[in-house]
């Protein structure tokens, strides 16, 4: 069985009979369905230790509902970083902020973008928060390091994407297209865009605790393809998470 696509999740869920209830925001335990529960339940599993060592290190809570409007009311006017001109929050299902990542069972479509929670979400999301770990206001992604493996990555993109964009069907599929741009956010060989920075961090490290957000959702060779177009941050990533699981970091 895969972690990602459950059939039929348990209706009669409870968190009363989870491993993950303490991470879980009380009050917001009833604000979702039992099968939205079920979900989020199952995505914390897939990362295994890695989600309960983050969470455990940053003392981390989950908190779920309708809209992420409804925990955060300033999202209703706010347009998240690399989304389309016009969308909102509430057209996403899942943030980290501030040591809380915030799960929507209901996001609101955007034109024929629909955000649905998945694992591959949850990983992403967590990896933002693991990305964040590096002190108070500072990113691992935003360190020499990462910094400089990206711009590598970045240049030699070009050449990797003609020769292995057909894996992930580049040409036909929009959603594809919008997460490699997310991922990349107008970087160039010279330069960083933040938003490049921290979405390639995110995505590297969910493909790293059991598949990315674009392997869940856009394409099943999207980790494959990353593997051999962001080879250099992908080593990073796990270099930290290595020393991070080995209390070195
Ligand atoms: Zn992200």
């Amino acid at each position: 069985m895969t972690l990602d696509f459950i059939a039929n999740p348990p209706q009669n869920f409870t968190w009363q009979n989870s491993n993950n209830l303490r991470y879980i925001n009380q009050e917001s335990q009833n604000c979702v369905s039992p099968k939205f529960a079920s979900e989020v339940d199952l995505a914390l599993q897939s990362m295994g230790e890695t989600s309960k060592k983050i969470i455990d290190a940053k003392g981390l809570h989950i908190q779920l509902c309708q809209k992420l409007s409804d925990i955060v009311p300033e999202y209703k006017a706010e347009t998240p970083r690399g989304w389309p001109e016009g969308s909102t929050w509430d057209n996403a299902c899942a943030v980290s902020r501030d040591g809380v990542v915030i799960f929507a069972e209901n996001a609101i479509p955007f034109g024929d973008k629909h955000s649905v929670f998945n694992s591959g979400i949850a990983r992403h999301e967590f990896g933002h928060e693991f990305d964040k770990r590096y002190g108070e206001d500072a990113r691992f992604a935003d360190v020499d390091d990462y910094v400089k493996n990206y711009l590598a990555d970045i240049k030699n993109f070009p050449n990797n994407f003609e020769k292995y964009k057909q894996m992930i069907d580049y040409n036909n599929n929009k959603p594809v297209q919008r997460q490699l741009d997310y991922i990349i956010q107008g970087s160039t060989s010279k330069k960083s865009s933040c938003g490049g920075r921290y979405e390639s961090f995110a995505e590297m490290f969910a493909k790293l605790n059991g598949g990315s957000q674009g392997k869940v959702q856009m394409h099943p060779n999207f980790d494959k393809f990353t593997d051999i177009t962001f080879p250099k941050v992908t080593e990073c990533v796990q270099d930290l998470l290595k020393k991070f699981l080995a209390g070195k970091l």
